[in-house]
């Protein structure tokens, strides 16, 4: 605002005491936990006047790049949308028809059942199907389980709603499966949900049949339902194929979570969903299905154009845009363990074979003038113009999250830097 003479009014002039507004410390304090802020802090350190380019293995957005551009088939069922001129409307709130028609038959594919459109809502994006799904979770008294490591917009979701939090460990050693005993003994009959990511961000590891199966009784013999955040569907490059939980719906309600974000590379589209896969109709009995609604009644939508594109997205992308990016990223997540293998202060217990991470240990008493994951993450920054993300965004200090979903040739050059990194940082 501008004085009449012209002058800016100084910040002095003004103290705050007058104002009845403040920080929302609540927000403070879920905003804080997430990667954006962390990553941010680690970006800080980069030397801007450095000569070399940097290489981001912090965060998971590899659209960017060449080898990730999503299919033309996509781009065009937008365009036609657009065209159309019959999304310009208002959505309803669970989404167009057409569009959770097509979502339905897509999951059903992979089910022993058929899902109906109505078992389906759109958000914006797979980050918003976490918030509502929290959200409706989150009364008085009730409280959820989380992996360790895991995703922290669910930690921040349930700081921000007042939803206790349990963390439960997924074990290096065992392909990162959920510690079960630990899960029965974090429960108690305030426990409503336990949250299962697979394929797994940040571990890059696939769940197998037969555990899925039980964390579908475990859950069962609780009382919980289990959040299958599934936004990583069909991303596999391993041994394990990519298995559903609703394939387990008849033992336990199902709530899915996905999204075209990360499949197609389309992580700006903002197009997700919940699913309910629970063919005996529990999370209806229960009202949750209710919850769901009530709050998308009072939610921004997906914008309907995208909306209006999904049924084309999804029915028409040829296999070979999928088989494609699934052979970057298996090169990519090979090329990556082994260069890291190579390394002596970083150990990977568990080779990727899913999503587009992997979860390393820093072994600290081979460095000599590192303190911790921050410090790492901040000096190869600093030195290297290499971003990756310190485990302690994730409750797991001391490890690392790469993404290896970046530009092949920019990864090789990433890896080869955090190298040289951590020679010249360790003891002989
Ligand atoms: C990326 C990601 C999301 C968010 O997906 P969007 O569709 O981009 O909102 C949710 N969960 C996990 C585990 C993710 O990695």
């Amino acid at each position: 605002m501008e004085k009449e003479n012209g002058a800016k009014p100084s910040a002095e002039e003004e103290t705050t005491e007058r104002w009845r507004f403040g920080e929302n410390k609540a927000v403070a304090a879920a905003g804080g936990r997430s990667i954006r802020a962390t990553l941010n802090k680690v970006v800080s350190s980069v030397d801007e006047n450095g000569p070399r380019p940097l290489i981001p293995l912090g965060h998971g957005d590899p659209s960017v790049f060449p080898s990730f551009r999503t299919t033309p088939i996509a781009e065009e069922a937008i365009v036609e949308a657009v065209r159309s001129a019959q999304f310009n409307n208002y959505a309803p709130t669970n989404g167009v028809l057409p569009a959770r028609r097509a979502i339905a038959e897509y999951l059903s594919k992979d089910l022993p059942y058929k899902l109906s459109p109505d078992d389906v809502f759109l958000t914006a994006g797979c980050a918003q199907a976490i918030d509502i799904v929290v959200s409706a979770l989150a009364r008085p008294d009730a409280n959820i389980l989380l992996p360790r490591p895991g995703f922290p917009m669910y930690e921040a979701r349930c700081t921000y709603t007042n939803l206790e939090m349990r963390h439960f460990d997924l074990i290096p050693e065992q392909g990162w499966e959920v510690d079960l005993d630990q899960v029965e003994k974090l429960a108690d009959e305030n426990t409503v949900a336990i949250v299962i990511i697979n394929p797994n961000n940040p571990c890059g590891s696939v769940l197998k049949y037969q555990h899925m199966e039980e964390i579908a009784k475990t859950a069962r013999k609780l009382g919980v339902m289990v959040i299958s955040d599934e936004v990583y569907d069909h991303l596999t490059f391993g041994s394990n194929p990519f298995i559903p939980m609703g394939i387990f719906g008849d033992i336990v309600p199902v709530v899915t979570l996905g999204s075209i974000s990360k499949r197609w590379v389309v992580p700006g589209w903002r197009l997700g969903w919940i699913a309910t896969t629970d063919p005996k109709g529990i999370l209806s009995k229960t009202k949750v299905v209710d919850s769901i609604r009530s709050i998308l009644d009072i939610t921004t939508d997906p914008a309907t154009f995208i909306q209006g594109a999904v049924p084309q997205i999804i029915e028409k992308t040829k296999d070979d845009f999928f088989n494609n990016i699934i052979h970057v990223l298996r090169d990519a997540a090979e090329l990556c363990y082994n260069i890291i293998k190579d390394i002596k202060c970083i150990t990977c217990p568990h080779k990727p074979e899913g999503s587009m991470f992997v979860m390393v240990k820093l072994n600290l008493s081979y460095l000599v003038d590192i303190s911790d994951d921050v410090d790492f993450c901040s000096i190869l920054a600093k030195e290297e113009s290499v971003i990756v993300l310190p485990g302690s965004a994730l409750e797991m200090k001391n490890w690392l999250r790469i993404t290896f979903a970046v530009e092949p040739t920019s990864l090789v050059v990433g890896l080869e830097r955090l190298k040289s990194f951590c020679e010249r940082h360790e003891t002989n």
